[in-house]
């Protein structure tokens, strides 16, 4: 009899988690230059020909964070915040799709921010980003977020001078001062109660040609493709640039980047899920324990339902 192949189990213990994601997280304090840094290709040894295997670990991760999300909404204490960041298709919204596949929809919030409007224009440039701040129990996802500010308006300097700023407010050392606001008000948000992870998609300039070569090749991929994202690849050296100066400024304790190697997607969503997990498992949620007179009650509750069972069954016998 042939021997049944066992489907390859993922090593899910707390500690593995950890020293798998190790190599990807921004020390604090550490200089990042990319595209040197961080290896978009990376796969932890991995065999990128192993996709069965592959899906089977994210399948397994999936599963946890759909426990762990059940728990911290039940717990209602903790609050977790994830800020995806990426060049044009490194893959944020697939990895948001296969993460978040088996959690229950109602404990996540995804956020997608785009431009933004008039009125968004017209306040402090954390404004947006405060209102869409999940709320105790969930997992927030932003699909870009508050770091556009000093990404996107920093490769732009047109983009800047629609943010109606008071001149004094303007200047070379803005960038600095902006990494220090975003610093400290991400200190303010973990001691109030929120746990925050960020994740920068490292995709490689030749895999994004690969990509969009693909998006017009492929009549249905056609969508994902604007002329737009082809004219931001011309400033792709002032993106890595820029990326390199916010992973190196705003990699805190308290909130730390991790670098995703996006260049296998398969890889990446099992990175960004084994992150998004271990920030889980730091929070350690627990389901709340019932006691004193609520839990009195609950008995109370149970006799009851047990007697009207019995009651019940008393009548069907009469009736029979
Ligand atoms: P997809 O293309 O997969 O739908 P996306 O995130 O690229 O997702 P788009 O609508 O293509 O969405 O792009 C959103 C645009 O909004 C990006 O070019 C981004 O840089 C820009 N943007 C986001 N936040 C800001 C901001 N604060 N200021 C200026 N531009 C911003
Ligand atoms: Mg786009």
């Amino acid at each position: 009899m042939a021997a049944v192949q066992e489907a390859p189990r993922a090593d899910l213990r707390p500690k593995r988690i950890r020293n798998f994601i190790k190599p990807l997280l921004v020390k604090p304090n550490t200089k990042v230059r990319l595209p040197q840094s961080f290896d978009p290709a990376f796969t932890a040894g991995f065999n990128s020909e192993d996709g069965v295997g592959a899906q089977e670990v994210l399948r397994q991760g999936v599963q946890l964070l759909s426990e762990y999300q059940d728990r911290l909404a039940a717990q209602n204490k903790y609050c977790l915040l994830v800020i995806l960041q990426a060049m044009d298709a490194a893959g944020k919204d697939g990895t948001i799709r296969h993460v978040m596949s088996g959690v229950n929809p109602q404990g996540v919030d995804v956020h997608s921010f785009k431009a933004p409007s008039t009125e968004e224009l017209d306040h402090d440039y954390l404004w947006r980003y405060n209102r869409r701040l999940p709320e105790r129990g969930k997992i927030g996802i932003f699909n870009r977020s508050y770091y556009e500010e000093v990404l996107v308006v920093r490769v732009h300097p047109a983009i800047l001078e629609r943010e109606q700023l008071p001149p004094e407010d303007v200047g070379p050392d803005m960038w600095r001062r902006r990494f220090r606001e975003i610093n400290n008000w991400e200190r303010y948000l973990t001691d109030n109660g929120f746990r925050i992870v960020k994740l920068f998609l490292n995709v490689s300039k030749d895999e994004q040609r690969r990509r969009f070569l693909a998006r017009i090749d492929e009549p249905e991929k056609n969508w994902k493709l604007s002329t737009a994202d082809a004219q931001e690849r011309e400033y792709w050296d002032d993106y890595q640039q820029a990326f390199s100066d916010v992973l190196s400024n705003t990699s805190t304790e308290w909130a730390p980047w991790y670098v995703i190697p996006a260049d296998r997607k398969w890889f990446a969503r099992i990175a960004a899920a084994a992150v998004i997990a271990d920030a889980l498992i730091a929070i350690d949620p627990q389901y709340p324990t019932v006691t004193g007179a609520a839990r009195a009650g609950l008995k109370e509750v149970r006799r009851q339902l047990q007697s009207e069972a019995q009651r019940g069954r008393k009548r069907s016998k009469k009736a029979a």
